[in-house]
């Protein structure tokens, strides 16, 4: 039977992305004996982003859903902006995520075998030292419609190259004096073939191999051999990585001795609006201390996301949403809010916290007096069950809950109108006081005994519901509310301007005297709830000397869409 004559099987094969069909086809086709080994190769020179986990999805991804196994591999060849802190951070981000790597390993660990693959190329004619600056070297490169300009050194003596490529090594040669370029054709259409450098010098000591090396393997030259040293078989990385194939292959055609040859394949980078994503401009970012550091909640960085709330299912459900295509684009962050939403809404606890605080008081309800509420947990999950909240004569609510004189339509509290207090009662406002700037210091209202809940007019419906904590029940807390970082979709492609210029100045709001109920003096950091009506929001995780700070992880609506429309 065809797959056209069998529905499920061109059903499953439309819900595969392009990289799931290349990898049934290779297993039908039995290539690399029927193996599936992939690997994650961050560069250990800053903190993992967003991009990188939908890097890490389809790496550990693919390896998970066709039995497969995929390694962690450190890409540590470039010893001037590499670090161990990067490295600690990385495996830890990963592990946050949910996925495992089988083996860790370290570009760095095959420098001997990069070595001796790049003296076997010198031997064979396939690659020499050449003597010129990068700038020389740069202008023989020609255009993508003129061919390149062979270098003087390229036919010299293979002896020669050997024993220059030592001393590139041995610390006899400064940086930038000599660097180790395959032959492979000046006049290739693809200016990747055009005798790319392969080693340059460096005399900075390495995080792992100290001074042990000098001639450090170019980016190109590294990766291909590492995967195929390690037996990936499916090499996934970005579009960018398009144009390096032909020389992927090239150095894995010198190199394979079977039929075994990992082979690249490309999808479309994540790129979010209104933020960076580059390592090296949220490193910019850090420096000069634009942010409070990597893991600040603004940052597009995983260790960021994590401390301002988002969950791992959240982060992977967006990127589940958004695909693997062939094409760039820039990808709405409105998206990645939703998906945090969508998953805190199942799993929170629902609590009273007041953000901006004024004092109402129930003129009719007796003084001593506290009763205890029952609120539910979460609506979305009745296993999290209910819980008791004290309720007394003096509540704090929003101050935008009163107007005096209010519209037509506000159903809150303004003189004359009824509103019901969260798993209360309905209050009738009565009035307030004020001070000799006219700003109000205390709603007044009335409650009606008849309408808790369980009583004869519970049910009595009235157009607003506000929330509320009851005054002496109430713990002190500052919330920082987290907005956008930059002001702008694309803050990178502004070519006008620097990027920092474009922040957003209110992208951090911190609100000091902010009242929460009682149950949130147990709460731990990192712990996250739906404050009613506002948002999602955790515990800091610095909250420290016994001081409640929340992080707003994301409001209930997006109040960016209204803006817009
Ligand atoms: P940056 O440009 O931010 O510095 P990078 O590409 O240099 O990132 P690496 O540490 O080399 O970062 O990346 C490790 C892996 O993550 C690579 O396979 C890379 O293709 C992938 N990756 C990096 N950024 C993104 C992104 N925005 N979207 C998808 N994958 C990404
Ligand atoms: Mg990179």
């Amino acid at each position: 039977m065809s797959a056209q004559e069998n529905p499920t099987i061109e059903e499953n094969k439309k819900s595969l992305n392009f990289i799931e069909v290349i990898v049934e086809k290779d297993l039908e086709e039995g290539k690399n004996d029927g193996r599936i080994q992939t690997r994650f190769p961050p560069e250990p020179n800053g903190y993992l982003h967003i991009g990188h986990a939908k890097a890490i999805c389809i790496d550990f991804g693919i390896a998970q859903k066709y039995g497969g196994i995929c390694n962690l591999r450190f890409d540590d060849t470039n010893p001037v902006k590499e670090d161990v802190e990067y490295v600690d951070s990385i495996m830890e981000d990963i592990q946050w995520l949910g996925f495992h790597w089988e083996n860790v390993y370290y570009a760095s660990d095959y420098f001997q075998q990069l070595w001796d693959f790049a003296v076997q190329l010198i031997k064979e004619g396939k690659a020499y030292v050449d003597e010129q600056s990068a700038e020389e070297i740069a202008r023989q490169k020609g255009s993508p419609t003129q061919p390149g300009t062979e270098s003087p050194f390229r036919n010299r003596p293979i002896e020669e190259s050997l024993a220059l490529f030592e001393k590139m090594n041995s610390g006899e040669i400064p940086e930038g004096k000599m660097v180790l370029r395959a032959k492979i054709d000046m006049a290739s259409s693809n200016m990747h073939l055009r005798d790319p450098l392969i080693y340059r010098v460096i005399h900075i000591p390495h995080h792992r191999t100290g001074t042990t090396w000098k001639a450090y393997p170019m980016y190109d030259f590294a990766h291909g051999q590492s995967d195929y040293f390690e037996g990936v078989t499916h090499s996934l990385c970005t579009l960018e990585f398009v144009v390096h194939r032909p020389l992927y292959d090239w150095f894995i055609d010198q190199l394979a001795d079977s039929d075994y040859r990992p082979r690249q394949y490309e999808f479309n980078r994540l790129n979010l609006t209104y933020t960076v994503m580059s390592k090296r401009k949220l490193l910019q970012l850090v420096q000069d201390k634009l942010v409070s550091g990597w893991d600040d909640p603004r940052m597009p960085t995983i260790t960021g996301m994590r401390r301002r709330g988002y969950t791992p299912e959240a982060v992977r459900s967006f990127i589940d949403k958004i695909g693997y295509t062939k094409y760039d684009g820039i990808n709405d962050v409105s998206l990645l809010e939703h998906a945090v939403r969508e998953d805190l809404n199942k799993r929170v606890m629902r609590v009273s916290g007041v953000l901006d605080p004024v004092k109402l008081v129930l003129t009719n309800y007796p003084e001593d007096q506290v009763e205890e509420m029952e609120a539910i947990n979460n609506p979305e999950d009745a296993t999290m069950g209910s819980r008791q909240v004290k309720f007394s004569r003096e509540l704090w609510i929003e101050r935008d809950d009163f107007m005096e004189e209010a519209p037509k339509k506000y159903f809150r509290l303004t003189p004359g109108n009824e509103v019901r207090l969260k798993n209360a009662y309905i209050v009738k406002c009565t009035g307030c006081l004020k001070d000799e700037e006219g700003n109000v210091t205390e709603v007044y209202a009335e409650y009606d005994p008849m309408t808790k809940s369980g009583m004869p007019e519970s049910n009595r419906k009235v157009k607003g519901t506000i929330h509320w904590v009851s005054l002496p029940h109430s713990v002190d807390a500052e919330v920082r509310l987290y907005d956008r970082l930059f002001m702008v979709e694309d803050p990178a492609g502004e070519k006008e301007k620097d990027f920092r210029e474009l922040m957003n100045p209110a992208s951090l709001i911190v609100k000091k005297e902010c009242k929460v109920e009682e149950y949130l003096e147990e709460a731990k950091p990192l712990d996250s709830f739906q404050f009613q009506r506002i948002g999602y929001f955790n515990v800091d995780a610095d909250a420290a000397g016994g001081k409640l700070i929340f992080n707003r992880t994301v409001p209930l609506r997006d109040s960016w869409k209204k803006q817009n429309n």
